[in-house]
């Protein structure tokens, strides 16, 4: 089981500097990292969900101060399709499935 990493100072700081700004009332999309970068969507909308297509979407992922709030968003709208925090579409598929799972075995 790996542990995981605590985030970079920088990265931490993002996050808190974001936190602040939701709190008083900014969207957290509108603190996105991909935010007007969207503009080539194959970035994050690559035809191919290889390694290799979707590891500058994941870069770009790695240093966004929302990443918390953009995957629940995500699996909230049930959205599996291109890369969001740093997920793949099947990968969020699979969550789902094993969160669906988990909520049909505890009722
Ligand atoms: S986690 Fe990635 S896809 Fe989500 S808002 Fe941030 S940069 Fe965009």
């Amino acid at each position: 089981m790996s542990k995981e990493q605590p985030p970079h100072p920088k990265l931490a700081a993002a996050r808190a500097l974001a936190k602040r700004a939701m709190q008083e009332g900014a969207r957290w999309d509108e603190l996105a990292a991909c935010r007007g970068i969207d503009l080539d969507m194959e970035i994050f909308f690559p035809l191919s969900e290889t390694r290799d297509n979707v590891a500058l979407a994941r870069q770009i992922c790695k240093t966004c101060p929302v990443a918390v709030e953009c995957l629940d968003d995500a699996l909230a709208l049930g959205d599996v399709f291109g890369v969001r925090a740093g997920t793949t579409g099947p990968q969020r598929n699979n969550m789902l499935r094993r969160s669906s799972a988990i909520d049909t075995n505890t009722v």
